[in-house]
């Protein structure tokens, strides 16, 4: 298709303006790489921001005059959504998707969950992203396809796990939050979506340990954890033209892990089995 063909539309989707929150390593890597190789200009944040990082992003750029731009910003102190919206301004010059992913995930059991384990989770996971899509408004509303998209999870919307109560309420939180932005945001064109991936192979999960790796690979049917690009592949379709009637909702990314009635289902089928 030569350039008079493409449609008006196929054009407001290129070199889009992608903000990144937690945009490190891990998922968020792998969504920074994949909007820098779409030819995009990136800013990314995280608490810290090593340059090695940043060179390793703006040596994947693939267009001309294309920017990769890095914040340091802890998105659990009181001003960053507006550090962000200044950045985002200032640096890439303006906004048409905001990936909301920094997550903070400690194992706490119930008994000895705090007011302040509660505080530091729901600041990072719920009230700072609340706040960012607020404050972003005016930049995503001048865009002509805006777009927000939040990392998600399984554990709290969909499933449980000991020891993160406190994680899976704060997901549920986010998408009750993400329901009624997509309502308020239709208006002006903006839709607002979420990923929710099983479990990931990134190095938040590393400190979990050996035995509890391999106790969540035999409950997915896939057979394996997901890598983080795949569910940046997600977040890459929820921001792009081929999901513009797509709003206020969750793609599930979790190898069908969820699917299960009981730990019997994803054993191998007994031999001459009638199913
Ligand atoms: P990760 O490897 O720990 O990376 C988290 C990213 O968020 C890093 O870039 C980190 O950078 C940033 N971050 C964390 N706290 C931050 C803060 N206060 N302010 C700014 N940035 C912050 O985590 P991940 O496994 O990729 O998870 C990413 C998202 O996916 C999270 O929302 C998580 O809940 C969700 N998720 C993960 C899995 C999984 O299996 N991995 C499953 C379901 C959902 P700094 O450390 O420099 O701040």
């Amino acid at each position: 298709m030569n350039a008079q063909h493409r449609s008006r539309s196929e054009f407001q989707f290129q070199a889009r303006k992608v903000a990144v929150v937690g945009g490190t390593r891990g998922i968020g890597a792998a969504i920074v790489s994949t909007f820098v190789r779409a030819g995009h200009d990136v800013l990314l944040t995280g608490r810290t921001v090593p340059d090695a990082v940043v060179e390793k992003f703006r040596s994947e750029a693939t267009r001309e005059g294309q920017t990769v731009e890095a914040l340091a910003l802890d998105s659990a102190a009181p001003d960053s959504a507006e550090r962000l919206a200044t950045a985002a301004s200032a640096r890439i010059g303006g906004l048409d998707v905001l990936c909301l992913n920094a997550g903070v995930f400690p194992n706490r059991p119930l008994a000895e969950l705090t007011y302040t384990d509660i505080r530091e989770v729901f600041a990072v996971n719920v009230e700072s992203q609340m706040l960012a899509v607020a404050a972003c408004l005016p930049l995503l509303r001048e865009s002509a396809a805006g777009r927000v998209v939040f990392t998600s999870s399984i554990t709290g919307p969909v499933t449980g796990f000991p020891g993160w109560s406190h994680y899976g309420a704060s997901k549920a939180a986010q998408l009750g939050f993400m329901r009624t932005a997509a309502l308020e945001l239709a208006p002006h064109g903006i839709t607002v979506n979420a990923v929710a991936p099983g479990n990931v192979a990134t190095e938040g999960l590393d400190g979990m340990g050996e035995d509890y790796l391999a106790q969540m690979t035999a409950t997915i049917p896939l057979g394996r954890l997901a890598r983080p690009q795949e569910i940046a592949d997600a977040v890459e379709f929820l921001a792009g033209e081929r999901a513009s009637f797509i709003t206020g909702q969750v793609i599930t990314v979790d190898g069908g892990q969820t699917l299960p009635e009981s730990p019997e289902a994803v054993l191998p089928l007994p031999t001459g089995s009638p199913r």
